[in-house]
C-alpha cells in the first residue's frame, strides 16, 4: 500500500483523507491545531458556541452532484438543512432591502420600493434565474479530461460564461450605480467585500434562491467533525498537534515530513492541504516557487485577500423577527483609522443548543484588508495593547448593537474578538485570509492543478487552487488531487 502524508486537516485535507483510503492509499493527516476542519470551525465560550465560518453552504440541495459530493465526505448524510428566509437584510435611512430566497418575492418588494427602477430589477432576477441551471462541476477536473469532456464541459458553463462575459468585469460598486434608488445602490454595494466583481452576486444570489446555498443544521464544527468521523471510519490516522515545519527533499521528490515536535514521517507520497504561501515560501522555501501564485502575491491591488474581524455576542434574549443576517448603518467605529460605515450581524436564534435557554448567540464580521493586516501584525507584538484593541472593537458593536436594539441593553455581551492575526496562529492562514484571491474585475481566475514544479510526489490542494476558494473548492480540490494521484499511479478513481 503506497504511504500519503497530508499536511493539514482543513476540509480539503478530509476530504483528500477519505478518497484516499477509499482509494487504497494508507494515508496520515498532519494537523498543526489541537482540534479539525481548519477554517470550518466552531469554539466554545461562556456557555455560548460560536460558528466560526458556515454562513452559506453551496451543496445544500439534494440530488445535485456538490450534494452529493458532501454526502459521500459525510458532511450532509442525512443532515437537515435551515434555509434562512433572506441571504441578508440592508438597512439604509428607513428602508430595509431583502435578498429574498423567494426571488419572486425579492422583485415584488424590490419593485415597490422603487418603481423607477423596474428595468435594472426585472434585469438582475433575470441574470440569476438564468444562472439557475449552473451547478458548480464537481466531476473530473479539466487536466483530467479528454476532449470530448472538455468539450461537453464547455457547454454546459455556456449560462455561467455569458454572465462571467458580462458581469466579470464589471465592479460590484459600478454596478450597483445602475440602480436609481439609493437603497438599493447600497445594499448591492456593500454585498461582498470591496473589490468583488458583479458576477458574484448573481452566482452567490442563483445558488441561494434555487435552495443550493443554506445551513447545515449543527453548524460549521459539527460538519467538520462528522467528516473526521468518517475519515477514521476509513481507517485514516490523524495526528493533531502536529505542525510541520519541515520537509525532506531529495532530488525531485520530498521523502518525508518533520512536526514541530520532533516526529517525522516518510511516505511515498504528500499534499499539502494547507496554506499555499507557507507551502511555497516556508516549506519548500521560496525554492520551487510558481509563477502563477508569485503573480498573485505580488499584485494584491488585483489580487487582493479579505480578512476579518469577528466579533462574537451573547444576547440574553430572543432575535425572534430579526433577520438572520442584517447589515445597518453605524457611527464613528473606526479600525485602523478607517472607518466602519455599516455593521453586519448574524444572529444563530434556529440554533437552540448554540447557546443556554432563552439566550442567542450572534456573530459580526468585519472585512479586514491588506493594510488592516499590516497594523495588526504589529499591534500584535505588543499583546496588551493588542488585546485592548480587541476589546474596544468588541465595546463597540456591542454599543452599536445596543443603539440599534435598544430592547438589548444590559443583555448583552462580548464572547470573543478574533482579529486576522488570530486565523494566522490558528490556521497558518496568509494574511488572515478567510478565503482565497478576490474575483476582482483586473484579476485573472485560473484553476490550478496544485502539480509542484520541479517535484514528483507532492501536490497542495484547497482553497487556493480555485479563486476565490471557500467550502466546495476545498472539497472539490482534495477529491480531485487523489484522483491525480489514482492517475499517477495507473489506477481507476473510485469516487464513491
Ligand atoms: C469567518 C469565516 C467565514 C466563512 N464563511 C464561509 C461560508 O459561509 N461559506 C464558504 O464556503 N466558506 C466560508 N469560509 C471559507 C472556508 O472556511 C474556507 O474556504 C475553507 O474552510 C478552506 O478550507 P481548506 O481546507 O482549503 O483550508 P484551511 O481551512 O485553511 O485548512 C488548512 C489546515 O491546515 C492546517 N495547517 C496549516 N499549516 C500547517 C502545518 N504546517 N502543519 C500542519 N497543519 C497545518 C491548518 O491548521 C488548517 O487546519 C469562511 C471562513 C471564515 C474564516
Amino acid at each position: 500500500m503506497k504511504k500519503l502524508v497530508i499536511i493539514g486537516g482543513g476540509i480539503a485535507g478530509l476530504t483528500a483523507g477519505i478518497f484516499a483510503q477509499k482509494n487504497g492509499f494508507e494515508s496520515i493527516i498532519l494537523e498543526k491545531h489541537h482540534t479539525l476542519g481548519g477554517e470550518c470551525t466552531g469554539w466554545d465560550r461562556q456557555g455560548y458556541h460560536i460558528d466560526g465560518c458556515i454562513h452559506w453552504l453551496v451543496g445544500t440541495k439534494k440530488g445535485t452532484p456538490i450534494h452529493d459530493l458532501w454526502t459521500t465526505v459525510g458532511a450532509m448524510d442525512g443532515v437537515e438543512v435551515y434555509d434562512p428566509e433572506s441571504f441578508m437584510a440592508f438597512e439604509h435611512g428607513d428602508v430595509t432591502v431583502h435578498f429574498y430566497r423567494d426571488l419572486e418575492r425579492l422583485k415584488t418588494s424590490w419593485f415597490e420600493m422603487s418603481p423607477a427602477d423596474k428595468g435594472a430589477i426585472d434585469q438582475f432576477c433575470q441574470t440569476i434565474k438564468q444562472l439557475h441551471s449552473f451547478e458548480i462541476p464537481v466531476g473530473k477536473p479539466m487536466d483530467m479530461m479528454n476532449p470530448i469532456e472538455k468539450i461537453k464541459f464547455m457547454l454546459s458553463m455556456k449560462d455561467a460564461g455569458l454572465v462571467m462575459q458580462k458581469y466579470g468585469k464589471i465592479s460590484l460598486i459600478e454596478y450597483a450605480k445602475t440602480f436609481k434608488h439609493p437603497a438599493l445602490q447600497a445594499a448591492l454595494a456593500s454585498f461582498l467585500p470591496e473589490g468583488y466583481s458583479a458576477s458574484s452576486v448573481f452566482f452567490g444570489l442563483a445558488s441561494f434562491t434555487k435552495g443550493q446555498a443554506s445551513i447545515p443544521v449543527g453548524g460549521s464544527k459539527a460538519m467538520a467533525m462528522r467528516m473526521v468521523e468518517r475519515y477514521l471510519s476509513l481507517g485514516g490516522t490523524i495526528e493533531a498537534s502536529s505542525e510541520v515545519v519541515k520537509l525532506i527533499i531529495e532530488g525531485k521528490n520530498v521523502q518525508g515530513v518533520v512536526c514541530k515536535n520532533g516526529a517525522s514521517y516518510a511516505a511515498d507520497y504528500f499534499i499539502a492541504a494547507c496554506d499555499a504561501h507557507l507551502l511555497y515560501e516556508q516549506l519548500l522555501e521560496g525554492k520551487f516557487s510558481d509563477p502563477a501564485f508569485q503573480l498573485r502575491y505580488n499584485n494584491p491591488v488585483d489580487y487582493p485577500l479579505a480578512s476579518n474581524m469577528y466579533i462574537s455576542l451573547g444576547y440574553a434574549g430572543s432575535m425572534d423577527g430579526i433577520p438572520r443576517s442584517l447589515r445597518f448603518p453605524v457611527n464613528s467605529l473606526q479600525i485602523n483609522k478607517v472607518s466602519i460605515e455599516h455593521l453586519q450581524i448574524t444572529h444563530y436564534g434556529y440554533e437552540p443548543d448554540f447557546a443556554p435557554a432563552g439566550h442567542t448567540v450572534m456573530t459580526c464580521a468585519i472585512n479586514q484588508f491588506y493594510s488592516d493586516y499590516d497594523a495588526w501584525k504589529t499591534l500584535a507584538s505588543d499583546s496588551k495593547a493588542y488585546n485592548q484593541e480587541k476589546a474596544r472593537i468588541g465595546q463597540a458593536v456591542q454599543c452599536a448593537m445596543e443603539t440599534r436594539f435598544p430592547q438589548m441593553r444590559d443583555k448583552l455581551k462580548v464572547l470573543d474578538v478574533a482579529s486576522p492575526i488570530t486565523y494566522e496562529r490558528y490556521c497558518n492562514a496568509y494574511r488572515g485570509a478567510f478565503m482565497a484571491f478576490l474575483p476582482t474585475i483586473r484579476g485573472k481566475e485560473v484553476a490550478h492543478t496544485g502539480r509542484i514544479r520541479g517535484l514528483h510526489n507532492i501536490f497542495l490542494s484547497g482553497q487556493w487552487l480555485q479563486p476565490p476558494g471557500g467550502l466546495p473548492v476545498a472539497l472539490i480540490t482534495g477529491k480531485d488531487t487523489i484522483a491525480r494521484l489514482c492517475k499517477l499511479e495507473k489506477r481507476p478513481f473510485v469516487s464513491h
